[in-house]
C-alpha cells in the first residue's frame, strides 16, 4: 500500500476535505483502489457531540461512526465506503493509550506523546491495511503550526521513515492569496507555511496552492524555488463554480500524473469522461426547482452538507438546478408558514436535535400536507410529520414527540428503552438516566418495502439499508390509529418493530423516513429518494405554471 499525506496551511477551509477526495476520484480514474482517512486533532473522542454550529454536520458510516463531514466528501467521490477505522482523532488516540495504561500495558514505562502516542497513531494509519486498496489517502485535520496537530505530524514524519521514501507522499495545501492593490498573486503565506512544516521535519512534494487566478509560471517557479519543491509540483487549486469540477481541474494541472511518478506506481490514462459529463449536467441544466429546507442551523450550509449535496445530485438526475432556499424554523414560528412557503416546489424538513423551532417546522409541514406541495421530512423530519398528523388529522390533541413534550397526553414518538443493534447484533438497554452517547440507534439498518407506495416506486427494490442517528422513534401504540386516519407505514423494519417510513395518499409527494438518506446519495447515483422528490417538484411547478 502507498500513502498520500495531505496537511494544510495559512489558514482552515481551504478545502482540504475536498482536495484529498478528488485526488482520491482521481487515482481511480486512472484504476487504482484508493481508502481514506481523517485524523483530527481535537479532544472529542468522536464529532458526535459537537455543535453543527461549530463543527459542521456529523457524517454517519454504514457501520454506525459518527465522523467528520469529509468522510461524506470522500464516499461522495469515489466508491469506497467509510467506517469508524477511517476517522481517528487526538480524543480517540489518547482515550486508547490511556485505557492501555490503565490496564497496565506498558509494564511500570513512561507513556509520552513520543512513542507512545505516535505509535497509537501510526497504528491507526496501519489499520488502513485491512482495506487492501493500492493507495490510502491520508488527511491531517487543522493548520500546520497548531499546537494540536503536532504528534499527528511527528507521526506521519515517522511514518515515511517506516515505510520506505517510495511509498510516501505529502501534499500541502495553502493559500495563494491575489492582494488587490498590488495586483499580484502573494506567495509569502505559502512559504512561511511550508517552513513551518520543514520545522517539523517534513518537506512536501506537491503543494496545492488555493487562489482566485491561475499562477503563472513565475509565480510557480518562486514558489518552487523557496519552498525546495519541483516547478511541476507546485499545483493551482482553483476556486471553481461546483466541488465536482475539482477533479478535473487537478488534472488539468498534472497533478495525478505527478503523484504516480513520485510514488513509482504504473497506471492507465485517467477515464474522466464521466466526471466531464456530470460537471456539464450540474452547470448547464434546462431545468429549475425551488425547494424550502426548514431547519434550525439554516444559516450554517456546513451543517446540512450532505443534505445540500443529496438535493443537487436528485436536480442531476432530472437535468435540473436545486435552488435551496433556507427557511429558518423560528421565523415560521414566528410568522405562519404561508408566507415563507409561497412560492416554492418542495419543502423538506431535515434532521434535527432540540426544541427551537419545533412548532415552525410543524406548520411548514402542515402547509405542505395542505396544499400539496411535495413534502419530504428526514428523521426529526419525519417524526414532526407524524405530530403534525396526529394533531390536525387524527385530532389527538396535544400529541407531540417524547422528546419535546415527557408528558405528552399522546407520545405519538417516543424514546425506545432496549431495541435490536443492526451494528452489533445484541439487544441494546437504554439507561433512563445517561441519554446522551452510545444510546442512538446508530448506522445501516435494514428496510422492508411496501409494493404499492412511492417509496418502492423510487428505490424499485424491496429491501434497503439506509443509515441512522437518532434515539426517538415511531410509537407502535399509535400504528391503527393513524393508519385508519390515512397514514400509511409503507417501510418497516424486517421483524416489523420499527416504523421506517411513512406516506399520505391523497398528496403528489409526501414521504417521511427516519433514516438519513443523504449519506448515500452520490454525484453519480443521485439517491432514489432525492431524484424523485425533485422529480415531483418539477411536475409541482409545471402544474402551477399551467
Ligand atoms: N432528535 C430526534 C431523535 O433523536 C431526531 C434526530 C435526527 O433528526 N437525526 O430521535
Amino acid at each position: 500500500m502507498k500513502f498520500i499525506f495531505i496537511t494544510g496551511g495559512v489558514l482552515s477551509s481551504l478545502g482540504k476535505g475536498l482536495a484529498a477526495a478528488s485526488i482520491g476520484a482521481l487515482m481511480e480514474s486512472r484504476g487504482l483502489s484508493v481508502t481514506f482517512q481523517k485524523l483530527d486533532p481535537y479532544i472529542n473522542v468522536d464529532p458526535g457531540t459537537m455543535n453543527p454550529f461549530q463543527h459542521g454536520e456529523v457524517f454517519v458510516t454504514d457501520d454506525g461512526a459518527e465522523t467528520d463531514l469529509d468522510l461524506g466528501h470522500y464516499e461522495r467521490y469515489t466508491q469506497t465506503t467509510m467506517g469508524k477505522k477511517n476517522n481517528f482523532t487526538s480524543g480517540s488516540i489518547y482515550y486508547s493509550v490511556i485505557t492501555k495504561e490503565r490496564r497496565g500495558d506498558y509494564l511500570g514505562g513512561t507513556v509520552q506523546v513520543i512513542p507512545h502516542i505516535t505509535d497509537e497513531i501510526k497504528s491507526c494509519i496501519n489499520k488502513l491495511r485491512e482495506d487492501g486498496a493500492d493507495l490510502a489517502i491520508i488527511e491531517i485535520g487543522g493548520t500546520v503550526g497548531d499546537i494540536e496537530s503536532l504528534p499527528f505530524l511527528e507521526a506521519i514524519r515517522q511514518f515515511r521513515v517506516d515505510v520506505g521514501k517510495e511509498n510516501v507522499v505529502y501534499i500541502h495545501l495553502t493559500l495563494v492569496p491575489y492582494i488587490k492593490v498590488a495586483g499580484e498573486l502573494k506567495t509569502k503565506p505559502t512559504q512561511h507555511s511550508v517552513k513551518e512544516l520543514r520545522s517539523i521535519g517534513i518537506q512536501p512534494d506537491i503543494l496545492l496552492c488555493r487562489t482566485e487566478r491561475y499562477l503563472t509560471p513565475e509565480v510557480k517557479a518562486k514558489i518552487a524555488h523557496f519552498c525546495d519543491v519541483e516547478q511541476d509540483a507546485v499545483i493551482t487549486a482553483k476556486d471553481v463554480e461546483t466541488i465536482y469540477e475539482v477533479p478535473l481541474v487537478f488534472h488539468k494541472e498534472g497533478l495525478d500524473e505527478k503523484i504516480v511518478k513520485l510514488l513509482n506506481i504504473w497506471t492507465r490514462r485517467p477515464h474522466l469522461r464521466a466526471w466531464e459529463m456530470l460537471v456539464d449536467r450540474i452547470k448547464n441544466p434546462s431545468k429549475e426547482v425551488t425547494i424550502a429546507v426548514v431547519g434550525k442551523y439554516v444559516n450554517l450550509r456546513e451543517s446540512y452538507k450532505s443534505l445540500n449535496e443529496a438535493l443537487v445530485h436528485g436536480g442531476c438526475a432530472n437535468d435540473a438546478r436545486v435552488l435551496i432556499r433556507y427557511i429558518d424554523s423560528e421565523e415560521v414560528e414566528k410568522e405562519g408558514g404561508e408566507e415563507l412557503v409561497k412560492d416554492v416546489d418542495g419543502v423538506l424538513v431535515p434532521g434535527g436535535f432540540g426544541s427551537r423551532g419545533i412548532e415552525g417546522k410543524i406548520k411548514a409541514i402542515k402547509n405542505a400536507r395542505e396544499n400539496k406541495i411535495p413534502f419530504f421530512g428526514i428523521c426529526l423530519g419525519m417524526q414532526l410529520a407524524v405530530v403534525e398528523f396526529s394533531r390536525n388529522v387524527a385530532k389527538l390533541e396535544g400529541a407531540h414527540s417524547e422528546e419535546f413534550n415527557p408528558h405528552t397526553p399522546y407520545p405519538v414518538i417516543y424514546l425506545m428503552r432496549e431495541w435490536f443493534d443492526y451494528q452489533s447484533q445484541k439487544i441494546v438497554y437504554r439507561d433512563e438516566k445517561c441519554d446522551y452517547g452510545g444510546t442512538m440507534r446508530l448506522g445501516a439498518y435494514p428496510c422492508i418495502l411496501e409494493n404499492d407506495s412511492l417509496a418502492y416506486s423510487a428505490y424499485r427494490t424491496k429491501e434497503i439499508f439506509e443509515r441512522h442517528r437518532h434515539r426517538y422513534e415511531f410509537n407502535k401504540e399509535y400504528f391503527e390509529t393513524l393508519g385508519e386516519a390515512g397514514l400509511q407505514f409503507t417501510g418497516l423494519s424486517p421483524d416489523k418493530s420499527l416504523v421506517e417510513i411513512v406516506e399520505l395518499k391523497d398528496h403528489p409527494w409526501y414521504l417521511g423516513c427516519q433514516f438519513h438518506p443523504e449519506f448515500k446519495s452520490r454525484p453519480m447515483a443521485p439517491h432514489p429518494l432525492f431524484a424523485s422528490f425533485i422529480k415531483a417538484a418539477l411536475d409541482y411547478r409545471e402544474r402551477n405554471k399551467a
